[in-house]
C-alpha cells in the first residue's frame, strides 16, 4: 500500500485557500497533491510497513537508560543503536541529557468536527490570518470530518483557547463554545545541532525538527527517520553522518522559516504580505512552491518584493 493509495483514508486535494478572519482573500491549485490523513491511520500504516518489512514490532515505554540498555517498561533492552522518535518531549532526549526549553515551543490546538456551518463543503487547506498576532489557525478536510486547528507561536500571550473557539464560532461549529479540544506543544524556536550522540540517534519533534513558519513536523520526522536508518546502515561514523545529513537536509530551511515568521506575524509586513496573496495568485503559487521544497523564503520575499 502506497501514501497515495486511499486506504489511508482522509482526503486528497490541490486547493489551497487563505482567509484574513471570516473574508476570503485568494485560492490556488498546488502543482502538488496535498494529502490530509488521520493520524492514527498513518501510524497504523507505518507500523505495519516495519513489520512488514521484517522488524519485530513490541510496544512499551521507554523510561530511561541503565548501564548503556534502554529500561522499557520493567525491562532492560540492550542496543546496538537507539532511535529516539519519542516527540516534543522525548524521553530519549532527556537520558542523554538533552531537552527543547519549554520557552522556545509553539502551541496547537484542534478539533475534529462533523461538516457544517462554513466548513460543510471544504475539499481544501484552508489557512487563517487574523485570529492570534502571532499565529495562524486552519482547517483540513478530512472526508466526514473536518479538523479545524489554530497554532501560537513561542511569545504568543493571546488567551489560544479563546481565540480557537471564536474561530470555531466563525466557522459556524456547533458546540464551538464546548466542544472539547485537543492541545499540544510542538517544537518551534530550537533544534538540536547534533542529533547523534554515540550511538543515539534522535528523530523528528524530538529533535525539535518542525518548520518554525508552517509548524509542519511530519516531513522532517519522516526525512530525519530515513537519515537515521541510512547512517546506522552505513556502519562506522553513524553518528557524525547522522548529523551532517540533518544539517544538509533537514534543517537549512529553519533559519530562514524564522525570519519569514517574524516579518509575516508583525506590522507592517503582515498587512503587506496579506495585500499581495488577496491581490493574485503568485504569491499564493510562491507559497506552495516553499511548501514543496521547491524554494525557499529568501527567493519567495524577493520575488513577491520585486512584484513577480
Ligand atoms: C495541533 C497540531 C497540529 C499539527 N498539524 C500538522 C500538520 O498538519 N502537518 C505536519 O506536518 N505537522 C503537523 N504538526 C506537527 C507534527 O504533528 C509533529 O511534528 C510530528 O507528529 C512529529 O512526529 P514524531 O514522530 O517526531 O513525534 P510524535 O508524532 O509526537 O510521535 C511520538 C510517538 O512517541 C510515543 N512516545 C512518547 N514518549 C514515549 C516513551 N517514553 N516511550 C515510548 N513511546 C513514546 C508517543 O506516544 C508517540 O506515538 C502538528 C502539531 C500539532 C501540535
Amino acid at each position: 500500500m502506497g501514501l497515495g493509495s486511499p486506504d489511508l483514508g482522509g482526503e486528497v486535494s490541490r486547493r489551497f485557500e487563505i482567509f484574513d478572519g471570516k473574508a476570503f482573500l485568494n485560492d490556488a491549485e498546488s502543482p502538488h497533491l496535498l494529502r490530509f490523513l488521520p493520524r492514527a491511520r498513518f501510524d497504523a500504516f507505518l507500523l505495519d510497513a516495519a513489520a512488514k518489512a521484517g522488524c519485530r514490532v513490541e510496544r512499551g515505554e521507554f523510561r530511561g537508560l541503565s548501564e548503556g540498555a534502554a529500561v522499557v517498561d520493567g525491562r532492560v533492552v540492550r542496543f546496538k543503536c537507539l532511535v529516539g522518535a519519542d516527540g516534543v518531549f522525548s524521553a530519549v532526549a532527556r537520558a542523554i541529557g538533552e531537552s527543547l526549553p519549554q520557552k522556545s515551543l509553539a502551541v496547537g490546538l484542534q478539533a475534529d468536527v462533523p461538516r457544517a456551518g462554513r466548513v460543510s463543503d471544504l475539499h481544501a487547506a484552508r489557512i487563517f490570518f487574523g485570529y492570534l498576532e502571532l499565529g495562524w489557525g486552519w482547517a483540513f478536510p478530512k472526508g466526514d470530518t473536518i479538523c479545524i486547528g489554530l497554532g501560537g507561536i513561542p511569545g504568543t500571550r493571546e488567551d489560544v483557547s479563546a481565540v480557537f473557539r471564536r474561530l470555531l464560532a466563525d466557522c459556524e461549529v456547533a458546540n464551538a463554545g464546548t466542544l472539547p479540544i485537543r492541545g499540544a506543544k510542538l517544537p518551534n524556536e530550537e533544534y538540536l545541532r547534533e542529533p547523534a550522540s554515540g550511538n543515539v540517534f534522535l528523530c523528528g519533534d524530538a529533535a525539535g525538527f518542525a518548520e518554525p513558519l508552517t509548524g509542519e513536523g511530519i516531513h522532517a520526522a519522516l526525512l530525519s527517520g530515513i537519515l537515521a536508518a541510512e547512517s546506522i546502515l552505513g556502519g562506522t561514523g553513524a553518528e557524525e553522518r547522522y548529523n551532517e545529513a540533518c544539517r544538509k537536509q533537514v534543517t537549512p530551511i529553519f533559519g530562514q522559516a524564522r525570519l519569514a515568521r517574524s516579518l509575516l506575524f508583525r506590522e507592517p509586513f503582515r498587512t503587506l504580505a496579506l495585500r499581495r496573496f488577496k491581490r493574485g495568485k503568485g504569491a499564493m503559487r510562491r507559497f506552495l512552491g516553499v511548501l514543496a521544497g521547491e524554494s525557499d523564503y529568501k527567493r519567495f520575499f524577493l520575488d513577491s518584493l520585486l512584484g513577480r
